[in-house]
């Protein structure tokens, strides 16, 4: 398996330190807010990884974390208000309620569009004694100091490696960097928090060797990447937005912690788009995965529309797409179903159709690839159904469509098909013939049989 290495700028082999077992650490979510369909792609990057190297076999160790200590963009500024008190402020919650609560819901939502969970799901709060270890080591090999307002900070320029993985080098960042932290004790504009003092708006702190504060966001990520996996681990994904500062900001922790390299292997997620604006934390365009299930579409079918796109490149949004989707992966369910038993054994032709879907996936997951194979086999008159049965629930392993899910449950007409039906017996009753057409044209063009019967209109899958 080949994967896109955000560091090295190359596609590479998937290697992993411990031979025969892949270790792997992603961002996870921030719990004091939903989390959103961007969120969802960026962890459905990491879900396939994982599935695609099950699939080839392989053993993955997988950690994620949850992200429950407050963070704002701008936390040194004097006006910066913790969001979690915010959310804290909103809904008459404590922080570790409010912690509770959001972490539940983006476990729902992940498990919703099929996102298997983590081996390990650290907290942020349950490691904040990690997290000062960190820091320590840091100020005791040259890499931090302390500030006379009690806050720790990373002197960037003790770590020449710094800017390697997103380009933001200290020379780019002479030029333009906005400065985030406004601490005058600070000794380079780029130097960034590993510990900051708790001001007066602060309602998570906790005490530490330098006075009552809070962690870094960054050092959460090395601090329990390190802890789980160790300090030489394979793969590390997330979000194309944590790139910079947060992803190069962990490498000069981790590599300045240990003295060497830490992750092999950076897998960055491309934004999803909603009518061209990225959905991110800061606009106000925000779909969760609940809202797909009000809408009457499969929350599965998520997963089939973001394989249209590779996972670094943008994506774009639309209800439209998503209703395609939502379509072909219930007529999928549905061919599943009509194919009867599957094959024990596989002929040439349906070989070679195993042959292109693996190497589409372990090709830097290529998706679009793996779906024309999808597609492909679907319609193809060489293979026997009991072949092409077997093949899609093989490849399920790694598109996670719940394939057989019909074939295993038997065919029951969805919400849109009842309120299809139930509007086409009342155009009858009320003599509207061409309204009544027109819905039965539309339940066919839906691939399903349209009978007239004494108790009204019958539908069923076409074979
Ligand atoms: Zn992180």
């Amino acid at each position: 398996m080949r994967l896109y290495n955000t560091l090295t700028r190359a596609v590479e082999e998937v290697d992993p330190v411990e031979p025969g077992r892949v270790k792997l650490y992603a961002c996870g979510p921030t719990v004091y807010r939903y989390v959103h369909l961007g969120n969802l792609r960026t962890f459905l990057l990491t879900d396939l990884i994982r599935r695609a190297l099950a699939f080839e076999g392989r053993e993955v160790f997988a950690v994620q974390n949850i992200t429950d200590v407050g963070h704002m963009t701008d936390e040194s500024s004097p006006d910066a208000v913790d969001k979690m008190l915010l959310a804290v402020e909103d809904e008459g919650l404590q922080p570790l309620e409010i912690a509770e609560k959001y972490t539940e819901e983006a476990l729902a939502d992940m498990a919703l569009v099929g996102i298997r969970l983590p081996d390990v799901l650290p907290k942020a709060t349950d490691h904040i004694a990690e997290m000062i270890e960190l820091t320590q080591t840091l100020i005791e090999r040259g890499h931090a100091y302390v500030a006379e307002s009690g806050s720790v900070y990373y002197d960037v320029t003790s770590f020449p490696g710094y800017g390697k993985l997103s380009g933001n080098t200290l020379d780019a960042l002479k030029a333009g960097h906005r400065d985030l932290e406004t601490d005058p004790a600070k000794r380079h504009h780029a130097d960034f928090a590993l510990w900051k003092a708790a001001g007066p708006g602060r309602l998570m702190k906790w005490p530490s060797p330098w006075g009552d504060g809070f962690p870094g966001w960054h050092v959460e990520c090395s601090a329990m990447s390190m802890k789980y996996l160790g300090d030489r681990f394979d793969i590390h994904t997330g979000g194309n937005d944590l790139k910079f500062p947060h992803h190069e900001d962990e490498i000069a922790q981790s590599e300045g912690a240990v003295g060497h390299q830490v992750v092999s292997t950076w897998v960055h997620a491309g934004f999803l788009r909603l009518t061209g604006q990225k959905i991110a934390k800061s606009t106000g365009n925000v779909i969760r995965a609940p809202e797909l299930v009000e809408r009457g579409l499969d929350p599965l079918a998520f997963r089939w529309l973001a394989f249209q796109t590779r996972y670094r490149s943008e994506m774009d949004f639309t209800w439209e797409a998503m209703e395609t989707a939502d379509r072909r992966v219930k007529q999928l369910r549905r061919h599943v179903s009509e194919w009867g038993e599957p094959a024990g054994e596989l002929g040439e032709a349906a070989a070679g159709f195993d042959g292109r879907f693996r190497a589409a996936v372990a090709n830097d997951l290529d998706m679009p690839t793996a779906v024309r194979v999808v597609n492909d086999l679907d319609r193809s008159p060489d293979v026997p159904s009991s072949e092409k049965r077997a093949l899609l629930a093989s490849w399920d392993e790694v598109l996670g469509l719940d394939v057989e899910r019909d074939a295993r449950e038997g065919w029951e007409p969805g919400e849109e098909i009842l309120a299809k039906v139930a509007e086409r017996d009342a155009a009858r009753e009320g003599k509207d013939y061409a309204r009544s057409d027109q819905l039965r044209d539309e339940l066919q063009a839906m691939g399903l049989e349209v009978m007239d019967t004494a108790e009204g209109t019958r539908v069923r899958p076409r074979s």
